[in-house]
């Protein structure tokens, strides 16, 4: 648990707090606007919740952190906040919450559905969170989109029997038996409602899920910059090949979604048409990087 003692001077006066520890994962931010801000190299408490409902918000945020960096002076009991996770978002695609330090705190999701649920990314291994999953169907697949954010990857598959997926291409030591293991550069149908789409750069293996053509899980390669409220991909954090992953994102232009849902950084919803707007503007500045 966070540590009074370290709580960060800029915390808001009062009961919630962010401590030290803080790893600037943005968690907390995507949970609990109303509540947690960004600072210079950590997040902090902007404004104590008004009411129950942002108390809700911060209590789940408090659950979501993957280094207990999140704090209260009161007592508070979070039942609540732990069955809130996986958090419905839209048509079946659910946020995870209990987010795993391991993965840098990157979001983690579930897509429920007939065909078999799929887990996009690896969420912290938590019991409450694994018993809500069990009771929404479980895991049929596991999506990896890349190395980096596997966490507790082996833990789900033998809790249920998924078969993980990940390119080929981002294997390692800690992922060598994965069931399914993508090749090439080429889409990769899974199914009549997801589509695999490698888009190196990020990673050499890096690859997007798009899901009934509107929901895209890019992992690392793309997310919404709330600050400059804008489609955003960094160069400063490309492990790869940055023209390679330039190159990517113009093929992805082709496809048309409006949900973008990250590993990091926020996940957005915007018209299908102004969402192609912001990738293509995205685009023009990666060229210019
Ligand atoms: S969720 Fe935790 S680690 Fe992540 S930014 Fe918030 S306080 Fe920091």
């Amino acid at each position: 648990m966070a540590v009074l003692t370290k709580r960060l001077p800029e915390n808001a006066p009062g009961d919630f707090f962010v401590d030290s520890t803080c790893i600037d994962c943005g968690t907390c931010r995507q949970v609990a606007p109303a509540t947690f801000a960004d600072g210079r190299d950590a997040s902090y408490v902007h404004s104590q919740p008004a009411d129950e409902g942002e108390a809700h918000r911060a209590r789940m945020a408090v659950v979501a952190c993957p280094v207990a960096a999140i704090g209260t002076q009161a007592k508070h009991t979070f039942g609540a906040a732990r069955a809130a996770f996986p958090e419905p978002l839209e048509d079946g695609v659910h946020y995870c919450g209990w987010a795993a330090d391991s993965s840098y705190g990157a979001r983690s999701y579930l897509v429920v559905r007939k065909r078999g649920n799929i887990l996009v990314d690896s969420p912290r291994y938590a019991t409450p969170l694994v018993e809500r999953i069990a009771a929404l169907g479980g895991v049929r697949w596991m999506f990896l989109t890349h190395r980096d954010d596997v966490a507790d990857h082996g833990k789900f598959r033998r809790r249920f029997g998924c078969e993980r997926i990940l390119h080929r291409a981002d294997v390692t030591s800690a992922t060598r038996d994965v069931e399914v293991k993508l090749e090439g550069a080429e889409p990769i149908v899974l199914d009549d409602e997801a589509l695999f789409i490698p888009v190196p750069g990020h990673t050499r293996g890096s690859v997007c899920l798009l899901y009934r053509g509107r929901f895209l899980f890019p992992g690392d390669h793309v997310w919404w910059d709330p600050d400059r409220r804008r489609v955003h991909a960094s160069r400063n954090v490309c492990w790869f090949d940055w023209r390679k992953q330039t190159e990517s994102m113009e093929r992805l232009a082709g496809y048309r979604f409006d949900w973008l849902l990250p590993g990091h950084g926020t996940r957005v919803r915007l018209e299908a048409d102004v969402m192609a707007g912001e990738i293509a503007r995205c685009i023009a500045r990666m060229k210019r990087a």
